[in-house]
């Protein structure tokens, strides 16, 4: 029995505190699109300032990097990033990919744990087992190029065990890539601290999506993504995160001109930037900047209580509606029943998982397959409405009970 109706879902969007929201962004008709954890769609702001940067490009040409804000990006957007974090303004950088970033901040805490005194000398960085795999394909090219590194990739519940005296760094991935459940920021921080450890989050998965608290965890550093439920644009730009007494003894081994002190003084002799400017690199792709700045825009005036409040009840929703299937088997959850470990996607397993998504893309029904066999759903609360919901369930089962007969 399905006890949720389509006019109760009418009602909810009626209600809905976000429903304006939808309008800022500029959807293909008739798709259900449960993919923005994957790629944000696009907004109209986003392709006005694409305009604009065009424009001036045009125009200025090489006067553009002087006069208009383009070599301001990275330090800007981290600025306007922050309060979604939780961190301060000064603490966050939109720089380069979330794949670089992770490895700028691993080396980054590699060498401040070696110059710093203790008992034992702390050569392991921990992370997690079959989360997504950037973090220990990172980390292992690390350890190829330091070889007294030694990355301990171990399964969640011996996260805790692995972390030793020897353990410089712990790297989590905030929501897991599949299931999305989440990882207690707070907890896991102050763990990783009482044994002297550091740690670095990545919150491709929760940014945007729900608040985080990076200042209240005490974390040491983050990165995430820029095209996901940030909506900046295929490849944008990534974040970094570096809280603020750890600035002055961090450093990059990735050290470009751009991060010098006096870039252009053009000297023979590496001088780091101040604070984070010295995890730039190179030249900011100010095209790319510009879908993201403008993407951006629409979290100034969000409340993010209210975007978490809509994201679980969209995944509430979707699990409710899928509770027949669920009941007699046909389908299993893979994300937590419980809402308060639930990130912004909900994940079910099905043997014909791959199948199952194909034909609900030719449905007009846009999610993840993953594999072996899994189906992956993304709910931005931005721009999918409790219909959305009601008509994606329906597809799903229709397509699920297809593959059964
Ligand atoms: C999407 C994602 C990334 C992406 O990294 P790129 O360098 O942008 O390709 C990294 N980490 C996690 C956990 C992700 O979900």
């Amino acid at each position: 029995m399905i006890s949720v109706s389509f006019e109760h879902c009418q009602e909810l969007d009626r209600l809905d505190p976000l429903t304006g929201c939808r309008d800022a962004f500029d959807l293909p008709p008739n798709q259900i699109y449960l993919d923005g954890n994957s790629l944000g769609p696009m907004t109209h702001r986003a392709r006005a300032k694409v305009q604009q940067r065009l424009q001036e490009w045009q125009a200025d040409l090489i006067a553009g990097w002087s006069h208009r804000e383009w070599l301001d990006y990275p330090h800007r957007l981290g600025a306007q990033l922050a309060p979604l974090l939780g961190a301060k303004s000064h603490e966050v950088q939109v720089v380069d990919s979330t794949s670089l970033n992770l490895f700028k901040l691993a080396c980054a805490a590699v060498l401040s744990a070696r110059s710093r005194k203790s008992a034992r000398t702390r050569n392991r960085i921990v992370t997690e087992q079959g989360n997504f795999p950037t973090v220990p394909y990172m980390l292992e090219g690390l350890g190829r190029l330091a070889t007294e590194i030694q990355v301990d990739v171990v399964p969640r519940d011996k996260l805790c065990t692995a972390m030793t005296d020897e353990t410089a760094l712990l790297v989590l991935t905030h929501a897991h890539y599949l299931s999305g459940e989440v990882f207690d920021l707070v907890e896991m921080s102050s763990k990783a601290h009482a044994q002297g450890i550091q740690i670095l989050w990545d919150l491709s998965h929760s940014t945007g999506v729900l608040p985080l608290n990076l200042t209240q965890a005490n974390a040491d550093f983050a990165v995430g993504c820029g095209y996901k439920y940030l909506n900046g644009g295929p490849g944008a730009p990534a974040f970094l995160y570096v809280r603020e007494d750890l600035q002055a003894t961090s450093s990059s081994v990735l050290s470009g001109w751009l991060g010098h002190r006096e870039p252009f003084e053009f000297a023979d002799t590496y001088v780091p930037g101040e604070g984070l400017d010295r995890f730039r690199c190179g030249t900011p792709p100010v095209l790319a900047y510009a879908a993201l700045e403008g993407a951006l825009e629409i979290f100034e005036e969000l409340d993010l209580g209210d975007l978490r409040k809509k994201s679980l009840a969209l995944s509430e929703l979707l699990i409710t509606l899928l509770g027949p299937a669920l009941e007699k088997g046909a389908l299993t959850l893979v994300s937590p029943r419980n809402r308060a470990l639930r990130g912004g996607h909900v994940s079910f397993r099905h043997p014909h998982a791959q199948r199952i998504m194909a034909a609900l893309a030719q449905d007009g029904v846009v999610g993840d397959y993953r594999p072996p066999h899994f189906l992956r759903f993304g709910l931005s609360p931005l721009y999918l409405r409790y219909v959305d919901i009601w008509a994606a369930a329906e597809k799903i089962r229709r397509h699920v009970d297809a593959v059964a007969a």
